[in-house]
């Protein structure tokens, strides 16, 4: 078995108290039978808390939308407690991301977490893969990885500006973007976020990237790349990549340029898009009917 991971990954860090958009805000978290389980056999007073704060599977929010368990020093209890192993799998696991393929195992960060979009975005080196142990993969798979190195290639191909490179991408993956409206598209999908409606309010897709922050992009781009290109839709997983990563740099070319609010920008979408059930479904087959 394989395991694959991106060369910033075990850099990665929560900052627990300093986050300003903790994930134990605003998010539904479910909990996993074998950690509900466990919980059910907790005794005394941790056991009798958490059996009080969890109702139909998942931890029961208070009134401004925090977990039971985020106390006032933006610290969780349970871990304080008993450690990061009392977690259940969506605590645990956050703010990673997992593929499997049949011999490998890719995990990454997702940029809903404000430490995972930091970490992308002061990355000077272009970003690598890096893998542990050996695998045995399908044909099919091995033909996936091959033709993603390629397209990972271009995406990183600093001789060409990053405006050239995503349309290399959509070329060779076969893809064109959808002259519509990507503001009436993008203000249609599922929203969790006031701030987030006002800043799409703005959007107007453009095919550069702010120059100043073509590094920041193509680590972006890549990211994209990476979490949305799968062995059976390589032309959607580009086209999402290459539409998420303009529509971000449209954002910030609408307001102040900043590594801040590029971060904070790049954030939003995350949540907004790629942590939706629906909306990179939706995103997807707006480009897949254009094809058609
Ligand atoms: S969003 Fe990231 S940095 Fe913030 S609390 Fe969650 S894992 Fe930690």
């Amino acid at each position: 078995m394989m395991l694959v991971y991106p060369s910033y990954y075990p850099d990665f860090r929560c900052i627990a108290d300093r986050c300003r958009h903790s994930c134990c805000v605003g998010w539904e978290i479910d909990v996993d039978a074998a950690t509900l389980a466990l919980y059910d056999s907790l005794e005394g007073e941790l056991g009798d808390r958490l059996r009080r704060s969890i109702a139909d599977g998942h931890f029961v929010q208070d009134a401004s939308g925090r977990c039971p368990f985020l106390n006032d020093s933006g610290l969780c209890d349970l871990i304080t407690a008993c450690g990061e192993g009392a977690l259940c799998d969506i605590c645990y696991e956050h703010p990673r991301f997992r593929h499997w393929y049949s011999d490998r195992e890719e995990v990454g960060l997702g940029l809903c977490c404000e430490a995972a979009v930091d970490l992308l975005l002061q990355q000077t080196e272009p970003i690598a893969l890096v893998s542990e142990g050996e695998e045995c993969a399908t044909a099919e798979e091995t033909a996936f990885f091959e033709a993603r190195k390629e397209l990972f290639a271009i995406a990183q191909d600093r001789s060409a500006p990053l405006t050239a490179r995503m349309e290399r991408l959509l070329e060779l993956g076969g893809v064109s973007l959808p002259p519509l409206d990507w503001r009436t598209v993008y203000l249609s999908l599922e929203r969790l976020d006031e701030k987030w409606t006002e800043e799409l309010q703005n959007l107007r897709l453009l095919a550069v990237v702010p120059s100043d922050f073509e590094r920041e992009f193509e680590h972006l781009l890549w990211y994209f790349l990476y979490r949305h290109l799968r062995p059976d839709g390589i032309a959607e997983g580009v086209g999402l990549a290459v539409l998420s990563t303009r529509v971000v740099a449209s954002l910030l070319a609408t307001g102040e340029q900043t590594t801040k609010r590029l971060a904070d920008l790049v954030r939003q979408y995350s949540s907004e898009i790629e942590y939706s059930d629906q909306n990179p479904t939706v995103l997807a087959e707006k480009i897949t009917d254009f094809r058609c």
